[in-house]
């Protein structure tokens, strides 16, 4: 396979999963929707990358969530610890292709590393991922997107949710994310001792659950 049609395969297991924990979740409706609006905008992008074709219209929040993609990717790479050189050229690289092919454009600020058991890395990324998005996306359309106030309101509470291992909130964040990652990563050529690495260390967080 190639990166584009990785990132493909990455844009098809995104939309199945991402909008399953939000729909299990109360109050997050219209994040929910608005995520769906991405996970299918950014499907219909990866396609026409695929097919070498011109990038198609697709609204501001796709180019912020798919740019704080990348910079989650390094920092969950780096707090997983998996092999850096590896993890940037099989992971990162596509994600950051993409990305030039939805926005082109430098990266914007890399999360920080995390520390702590896995299944709070996951999560406190997955919180400060959420904010990401939300601030790209009002740097680069908060006209455009003023209509979806109410799920970067959403987001915004997620966020606290996210980082309170009691909520319901966040044992459904982490069972979904779990499910996800392993349909993701797998499209990846990891070496077998990195995916061996990153099974273990998803285990780990499974015991969280
Ligand atoms: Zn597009």
């Amino acid at each position: 396979m190639t990166n584009r049609e990785i990132i493909l395969k990455c844009t098809q297991v995104n939309y199945r999963y991402m909008r399953l924990p939000a729909g299990k979740v109360a109050g997050l409706e219209a994040m929910t929707e608005l995520y769906k609006r991405i996970a299918s905008q950014s499907l219909t992008c990866a396609q026409a990358w695929v097919q070498d074709s011109p990038c198609p219209n697709h609204e501001p929040a796709v180019d912020a969530f798919n740019w704080a993609i990348v910079a989650w990717s390094d920092a969950f790479g780096l707090s997983m610890g998996v092999d850096q050189v590896e993890w940037g050229r099989v992971f990162v690289y596509p994600h950051d292709e993409f990305a030039n092919y939805l926005r082109p454009g430098n990266p914007p600020e890399p999360l920080p590393t995390v520390d702590g058991s896995p299944a709070n890395i996951i999560l406190t990324l997955d919180a400060l991922w959420t904010e990401l998005v939300i601030k790209l996306t009002a740097r680069w359309g908060l006209l455009h997107h003023l209509k979806d106030k109410d799920a970067m309101i959403e987001a915004q509470s997620l966020q606290g949710e996210l980082q309170n291992p009691d909520s319901p909130t966040y044992k459904a964040y982490l069972e979904s994310d779990l499910n996800f990652f392993r349909h993701l990563f797998k499209h990846f050529p990891f070496s077998e001792r990195t995916r061996k690495h990153i099974n273990d260390w998803l285990k780990k967080a499974e015991e969280a659950l």
